[in-house]
């Protein structure tokens, strides 16, 4: 008895999508069946590696097309695993990967919905025979199991599926095709869309195609018959030889293993040859996929052992700052039956992925050289994933470094630490930065005064994770990299005319310091002001004021080391207290000023003061008593 099914709800979000918006694309159909039959040898041929019985002495792997133009029926049929029923209910029912709430979120975002291609990447796969069926049927019998299954929907918001007879292990895609799909059942289109996305599938796509042949012995006279044949290469892509193959075929086999529509930006094709040999085919896409950034996110290309797919992902392949890169990687020196525990303590995989990480690195700088707005729309997508590389990988700590891109004081736009470099003023010895969210708030910042006075670059590090990253880089060209809110700062003033102010003002700052021994760590004359008055800047190990913002708006509490308070010592109000505090050293002026002072540079450094309605209450005592005179 057929037993009637619900589709999840998010399934049947899903079919709506694709049957009503991927419909330009509608002969993908096509290929998105073949590569679930391919992926379905792969499985059972890996498999059989370990349990030879499964394949049933039957190891003729073959896809076949079988187009009934007078039934309005397309089958597509293949010798693979095969499925039973929870994997049918699991496989076909629901929506297994990417964490399902996620994933509704995502296909409802404005984004998907401007650019319904994106869905692609969700691996719609199998519910794309919709776009050309009403209705699908799924024969199967799993390698290993006796009785078959027969799945069945037209796309209504159920399915149904019951017990049934399937002579050969392995699975039938039965798609009724519809009206407006049926050039889909004719042989030359058939031949021509595969012939476009699946030409490297490993097996054989086959069809019956009738052909004339001369009947034997009678010259003149042919006779029709039906033939079966092959109509893909079968060559992987990735072992053939680099000028045999179109940019176009190297697009179209990122895009079958992407799920991308978007062509890639960069290709990168190699082969090391030598006591560890092994073949990679590595993609940057233009676009980041919709899941990057989630826990789930399947990271590494895929691993091949001599053309057999061992895992469709292998994270330890690449690391994790590299995410983003997408391909094959194949290697005649694993064995074959290699276990995902093994493979992370692999030497060769350590080799492998010492090569390909150099590789993408080499590929970066060259497209940052010689293709800037390719480069710059790669950064735009993936420089904050880059990045964490500074963090986790110490060895190429100045490489990566190379390849970030900061805007900075200087208006002329974005910048490297290479052309920084080169602007640097003969007597500037440090690399500076400042960090907080924006480049126009950054722009304004006290901090910068003496900076932009003396004309030295400073960069700003507007992305969320520069707080993380950045102040470990520590060097960069043997050049300190700076944040100019930490330490003390010495821009090289005169310092015979540094120490005579220090004098002038020794005894006020102790005073002011008196006032906010519990507030600060120390009051100190500075060099990185012109205007302001005030600031607050922490020791060289003290973590960034951004950094402390972050933290917090993450929930997590952060122990806060006191500041130092540097006050300008050009500033005019520091004569006038000068004078007050030597006719009157214990004046409550005095109080009253140096809590303002602190709060005016916790305000300068994008903090909140104190007590606002405190310091409002001052500011408004102040301004009464400017008016009365
Ligand atoms: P994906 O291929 O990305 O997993 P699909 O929607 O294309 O997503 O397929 C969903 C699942 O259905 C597959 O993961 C597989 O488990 C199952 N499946 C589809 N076609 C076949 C097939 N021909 N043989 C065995 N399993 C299949
Ligand atoms: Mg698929």
């Amino acid at each position: 008895m057929a037993e009637t099914v619900q589709f999840k709800a998010e399934v049947k979000q899903l079919l709506d999508l694709v049957v009503n918006s991927l419909y330009s694309h509608k002969e993908i159909f096509l290929r998105e069946l073949v590569s679930n039959a391919s992926d379905a040898i792969d499985k059972l041929r890996y498999l059989s590696i370990t349990d030879e019985s499964l394949a049933e002495g039957d190891s003729d792997w073959k896809i076949k097309i079988i187009p009934d133009a007078e039934n309005k029926r397309l089958t597509i049929s293949d010798n693979g695993v095969g499925m039973n029923k929870d994997d049918a209910v699991e496989a076909l029912g629901t929506i297994a990967h990417s964490g399902t709430k996620e994933f509704i979120k995502a296909m409802q975002s404005k984004e998907v919905q401007e650019n319904p291609e994106l869905i692609g990447q969700f691996g719609v796969g199998f519910y794309s025979a919709f776009m050309a069926a009403d209705k699908v049927t799924v024969v199967s019998r799993k390698a290993g199991e006796d009785k078959g299954i027969r799945w069945e929907s037209n796309a209504d918001g159920t399915y149904t599926i019951e017990e049934a007879e399937k002579p050969s292990r392995g699975t039938d895609v039965i798609l009724e095709m519809k009206e407006d799909a049926a050039e889909y059942l004719e042989e030359h289109r058939i031949r021509s869309i595969i012939k476009k996305y699946s030409d490297y599938i490993e097996y054989p796509v086959t069809m019956d195609v009738e052909r004339e042949v001369p009947v034997e012995g009678e010259d003149e006279k042919k006779e029709t018959k039906i033939e079966e044949e092959t109509l893909n290469s079968m060559k992987a892509v990735w072992l053939r030889s680099k000028d045999e193959i179109t940019e176009e075929e190297y697009n179209e086999f990122y895009k079958h293993i992407s799920h991308d529509f978007t062509d890639p930006a960069e290709h990168i094709h190699f082969k090391l040859e030598g006591t560890t040999e092994f073949t990679a085919l590595l993609y940057i896409p233009q676009k980041a996929p919709f899941d990057i950034l989630y826990k789930d996110y399947k990271a590494g290309p895929a691993l091949y052992v001599k053309k057999v797919q061992i895992m469709d992902h292998c994270e330890d392949l690449l690391p994790l700052y590299l995410r983003f890169v997408k391909g094959v990687v194949d290697s005649s020196d694993l064995p074959l039956n290699i276990s995902r525990e093994l493979l992370q303590n692999n030497r060769m995989v350590e080799i492998i992925k010492k090569n390909l990480t150099k590789k993408v690195l080499e590929k970066l700088k060259d497209m940052k050289e010689n293709d800037t707005e390719k480069y710059e729309s790669f950064y735009a997508e993936f420089g904050p994933i880059l990045k964490e590389g500074l963090h986790y990988d110490f060895s190429r700590k100045e490489e990566i470094a190379g390849l970030l891109r900061f805007s900075t004081t200087d208006e002329s736009g974005v910048t490297d630490l290479d052309s920084y470099i080169q602007r640097m003023k003969p007597d500037q010895k440090e690399i500076y930065y400042i960090s907080g969210g924006r480049h126009a708030d950054l722009q304004k910042s006290p901090y910068l005064e003496t900076f932009k006075d003396k004309g030295y670059e400073v960069l700003f590090m507007t992305d969320e994770i520069d707080d993380i990253v950045i102040p470990g880089l520590g060097q960069y060209k043997e050049k300190e990299v700076k944040s100019i809110v930490k330490g003390d700062i010495d821009l090289g003033e005169d310092s015979e005319k540094k120490e005579e102010k220090k004098k002038e003002l020794e005894g006020l700052l102790g005073a002011v310091k008196t006032q906010l021994d519990d507030k600060v760590k120390d009051v100190r004359l500075s060099g990185r002001l012109k205007e302001s008055v005030c600031c607050l800047v922490g020791d060289d190990n003290d973590m960034d004021p951004n950094m402390i913002r972050i933290m917090e708006a993450m929930g997590q509490s952060v122990p806060k080391p006191k500041k130092i308070l540097e006050i300008n010592p050009d500033h005019e109000l520091f004569g006038e207290m000068k004078k007050l505090y030597e006719t009157d050293s214990d004046s409550s002026v005095i109080s009253d000023y140096s809590k303002l002072l602190y709060n005016l540079a916790l305000i300068l450094e994008g903090s909140q003061p104190e007590d606002p309605s405190v310091f409002a209450g001052r500011m408004s005592d102040l301004m009464v008593k400017e008016l009365k005179g």
